[in-house]
């Protein structure tokens, strides 16, 4: 799976439609202070199912949403798509008979969000499983956030493990079992 294009729409300060294409190698985005950098890796991590808005750095899930600036209104609905390439065909079985996945979530206002891919609405558990398997997860380690390192140094044993099983992509299988055990 590679993530190939992210598309914005009233999420944080990214108001209008905005599209960063993803392409093969490395990506780096630069600009001044306040820009909109870290809004932009956190869009990444909402539209996989993060479930904490204060790691969104928000004080509800509804501040996502383009709150209003200078002169422009804030906005009532807040939209990420995340285009996946599948064609290695490593998606979970559930997704696994596409080429491309369009994964996206929006929020409305007091409404919550709702999930889908290619087109049909999912559950957040969906998509979280989904990333959860490829190892790239909201979560999961290969998103490195500020002051993760020093965490992990300090991270009890057991939470290193999950740490280390995450990056091994198999949190995913963890998540199943202990939803089957609960059924
Ligand atoms: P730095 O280089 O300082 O890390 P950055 O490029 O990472 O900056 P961000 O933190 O992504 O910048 O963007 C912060 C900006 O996003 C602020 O100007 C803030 O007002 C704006 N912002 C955050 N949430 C919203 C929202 N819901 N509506 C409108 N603007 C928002
Ligand atoms: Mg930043």
């Amino acid at each position: 799976m590679k993530l190939t294009r992210l598309r914005l729409v009233g999420f944080k300060s990214f108001v209008e439609a905005t599209d960063f294409l993803i392409e093969p190698g490395l990506t780096g985005v630069v600009g001044p202070n306040g820009c909109g950098k870290s809004n932009l890796v956190e869009a990444l991590r909402w539209v996989m199912g993060e479930s904490s808005y204060k790691s969104l750095r928000a004080s509800g899930m509804d501040d996502v949403i383009f709150a209003g600036s200078g002169n422009r209104a804030a906005r009532n609905t807040a939209e990420v798509a995340l285009l996946v390439d599948n064609r290695d065909r490593t998606a979970p079985a559930a997704f696994n008979d596409a080429d491309q996945l369009d994964v996206s979530r929006r929020i409305e206002r007091e409404s919550g969000s709702t999930y889908r891919v290619n087109g049909k609405e999912v559950r957040a558990r969906d998509v979280q499983l989904l990333f959860a398997d490829a190892a790239t997860g909201a979560r999961s380690p290969a998103m490195v956030r500020q002051g993760m390192i020093g965490e992990i140094i300090a991270a009890k044993p057991q939470a290193r493990r999950r740490i280390l099983e995450d990056a091994a992509g198999i949190a995913g299988l963890h998540s199943r079992r202990h939803e089957a055990e609960l059924r």
